[in-house]
């Protein structure tokens, strides 16, 4: 009995299931909300930032009852180019000049200054500039501006996770840039306040020396949290999003962090509720591996890591559902949604049937075909897995800008969006034939160019 209702066909008639109950618009707004928040920082590729959205989405997962495919940690990791630098090696004296005053300040490494990016200015002297605090919005532009010459000097309190990152020694993602000045943070209270009631600006010059950045391998996190199946346990369909943004950036107006609510805080959200739904449901035949991406937006890299060296066998994958951007639809375009490549597969079809039973219908989308190639499904459709991004938006005026703001998302379209999805991931789990590329599919994905 329990075979015969999972066949994809007689769902057709069935009220969408009472399980996607648990998707409510609260729910959608509280998951998006956190994701996109400035705390966030945009989610940047190797940030602080993105690693606490890391942890935050592997313990709702864990907590859902999701695991791994091994034992253990949710996280997968690959490694990404960059250098290796230590606080312990900071040779750094400041001197302030206030007036005709004059005092020294001789920082001990890694316990009053820490090194925050890499540069190849290994020693130096220069008037440094302004030392301010990470709160101070001057110092907040020149912290994450690519051109300043001089050195950088940032106090941090210490329980602030920038400072606690610093420490020691660790690698850092990036490119050595010329001439690029050092930034150091130094531990809030070590440097005196001005004196009271004197209005004049304080200016301060920097010698100082750290040792030569080594490149290095430095380990991003992709998340994979495993739904085991029943009758065919190992094959699989990927639900995926990615979770990276941009980070911080050239400010538009007086706002320099690109939130990513749209893109991609949208799908991230719909990853994460649905496999909590799904978690606590009977279970479908086939294996769902719900994945976040990191570094998407810097070519793909999370999920070609993936496809590259992949945890299950990619012959094993049926399809990859892959959301992007599913909160801002067109005027007029409230619940409906549009499918990348859709003419290449037959997954159209079978995404269609299943968002119909949700009260969406599925669009034509202009740009819908160059598109195909811009997001995470690409690193699987290019080995040859049946790969589409699902869009539920428009290409607005606030993609990738630092106005892709939570409160411009719809969140009732957004909801009734996520409560379809899950729809088209019972039916990829639950239907005998596994979707297959078309003629046309076929010749697409083998020209392999973007
Ligand atoms: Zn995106």
């Amino acid at each position: 009995m329990k075979r015969f209702a999972l066949a994809g066909a007689l769902f057709a008639v069935a009220p969408l299931c009472a399980q996607a109950a648990t998707i409510t618009e609260e729910a959608v707004r509280t998951a998006v909300t956190w994701l996109a928040s400035d705390e966030r920082g945009g989610r940047d590729t190797g940030s602080v930032e993105l690693n606490a959205a890391g942890d935050w989405l592997a313990a709702r997962l864990q907590k859902a009852g999701l695991t791994g495919l091994q034992e253990g940690s949710l996280f997968y990791e690959f490694p990404l180019a960059g250098h290796l630098i230590d606080s312990k090696t900071i040779v750094c004296k400041l001197v302030r000049k206030f007036g005709d005053k004059e005092q020294d300040f001789t920082l001990t490494a890694d316990v009053d200054v820490r090194q925050w990016t890499v540069s190849d200015a290994v020693a130096g002297e220069a008037e440094a500039t302004t030392v301010a605090s990470l709160e101070d919005p001057v110092m907040q532009r020149l912290l994450f501006a690519n051109s300043a010459r001089r050195p950088i000097v940032c106090e941090v309190a210490e329980d602030h996770p920038y400072w606690i990152t610093a420490k020691g020694s660790r690698p850092v993602l990036g490119q050595k840039r010329e001439a690029s000045r050092p930034v150091f943070l130094v531990r809030k209270g070590v440097l005196p306040p001005p004196p009271e009631n004197d209005q004049r600006e304080a200016t301060w010059t920097a010698t100082w020396s750290v040792e030569p950045a080594e490149k290095a391998d430095v380990p991003q996190r992709n998340i994979v949290a495993w739904l085991p199946g029943t009758t065919k346990k190992d094959e699989f369909v990927v639900v995926s999003a990615h979770y990276d943004h941009l980070g911080f950036g050239r400010p538009v107006g007086d706002d320099r962090i690109y939130n990513g609510a749209d893109d991609n805080a949208t799908g991230t959200t719909a990853v994460l509720l649905l496999a909590e739904a799904m978690a606590k449901m009977d279970k479908p035949a086939r294996s769902v591996l719900f994945v976040c991406f990191t570094a998407e937006e810097r070519g793909l890299l999370g999920s070609k890591a993936f496809c590259e060296r992949p945890p299950v066998p990619l012959d094993k994958v049926v399809a990859n559902v892959n959301l992007e951007m599913i909160g801002r639809p067109e005027e007029g375009k409230a619940g409906k949604a549009w499918i990348t490549g859709h003419d290449l597969s037959d997954f159209t079809a079978i995404t269609t049937a299943a968002f119909q039973r949700a009260g969406i219908e599925v669009v034509e989308f202009p740009m819908a075909a160059g598109l195909f190639t811009a997001s995470d499904n690409w690193s699987f459709a290019r080995k040859e897995v049946v790969a589409h991004s699902i869009s539920a938006g428009s290409l607005h005026k606030d993609y990738h800008q630092p106005s892709d703001e939570v409160e411009k998302l719809d969140i009732p379209h957004m909801t009734k969006i996520i409560r379809g999805l899950l729809e088209v991931t019972l039916e990829f789990a639950n239907r005998d034939a596994a979707p297959q590329w078309n003629e046309k599919g076929k010749a697409r994905i083998a020209r392999k160019g973007w």
